[in-house]
């Protein structure tokens, strides 16, 4: 076991607590906010930015199929039309004829809306998992961290897909790489200071860990607030047109196999702050528009 493995399984609460991380958005050093059954959790005092420490990770999340059809169930099954339609609407009025790049497409979902809504755009998907050719979209397999892209689009979109990478700086810094000069991107992810987020840190204080260890688990590494996600993308050169506040459909919300009542019952619960957030624009999750 090398020096570095040892130090880091031996941390305790206490050590956890004096160590500090610089935050990956503003590079202020953070304090150690929690630890959640998978990693430990820091927030930065300045930007406010939450997130977890890559190197606490019992292990980094596998995107096979079994995230797909089995963790992300419902989530899969039920897209987020909603959004798909303010999305289209921001596309529209940028460029009818746009040509368009989703980064982390997944199955495809967002694509498959758009081609529907406007067969005259140009439309391609990357992802790390493979996806069956489609009429009219093109499906790359690669990661675009590693590999250099040499097309560049009018539209640059990444839905909930930032929240799982480590190096953010890089990621962004791509996404403008591959956005034509006077070209648009398109980001959604979640909302860290959203009621859903803050009921689930209360009820944590309150002992009922199961919430807040969903909302923290490996596989969300980068939890931003409004201002943070602004901020890491003013800091990479973009200008902000538009924040649109949303959270997602009810009936794509997945709990890790709970009975009939306890299901309802924690529905009933994220309905509420669904409902709430939305008055008062603290929705579970956020989507920026920005311009190169
Ligand atoms: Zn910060």
């Amino acid at each position: 076991m090398d020096f570095y493995t040892l130090k880091t399984k031996c941390r305790t609460e206490e050590t956890r607590r004096l160590m500090s991380q610089l935050c990956p958005v503003c590079g202020t050093s953070s304090h150690f906010e929690c630890r959640t059954q998978d990693a430990d959790i820091y927030r930065c005092p300045e930007c406010d930015h939450c997130f977890s420490d890559p190197n606490s990770l019992k292990s980094f999340e596998d995107y096979g199929t079994e995230y797909y059809e089995e963790t992300h169930q419902n989530w899969f099954k039920k897209p987020n039309i909603a959004l798909f339609k303010a999305i289209s609407k921001a596309i529209a009025y940028h460029k009818q004829d746009a040509t368009v790049l989703d980064v982390g497409c997944g199955r495809g979902d967002l694509l498959k809306y758009l081609r529907r809504e406007n067969p005259s755009l140009s439309l391609t998907g990357i992802d790390l998992i493979s996806n069956e050719p489609v009429d009219g979209i093109e499906f790359l397999q690669t990661d675009i961290l590693t590999t250099d892209m040499h097309q560049r689009y009018d539209v640059v979109m990444s839905f909930l897909a930032i929240e799982h990478v480590v190096d953010i700086q890089k990621f962004v810094s791509r996404l403008r790489e591959m956005c034509v000069t006077d070209g648009i991107i398109i980001l959604t992810t979640l909302n860290d200071r959203s009621v859903l987020y803050e009921s689930a840190k209360m009820l944590r204080r309150l002992g009922y860990k199961a919430a807040h260890d969903r909302l923290y688990s490996q596989h969300h590494l980068n939890h931003f607030n409004v201002s943070s996600l602004k901020r890491l993308m003013k800091a990479n050169g973009c200008s902000i047109v538009k924040t649109i506040f949303h959270n997602i459909p009810l009936a794509a919300v997945d709990f890790p196999s709970p009975s009939p009542a306890l299901r309802m019952l924690l529905l009933c619960g994220v309905w509420a702050t669904f409902a709430f957030g939305t008055l008062i624009r603290r929705t579970y999750l956020q989507t920026v528009i920005c311009k190169q």
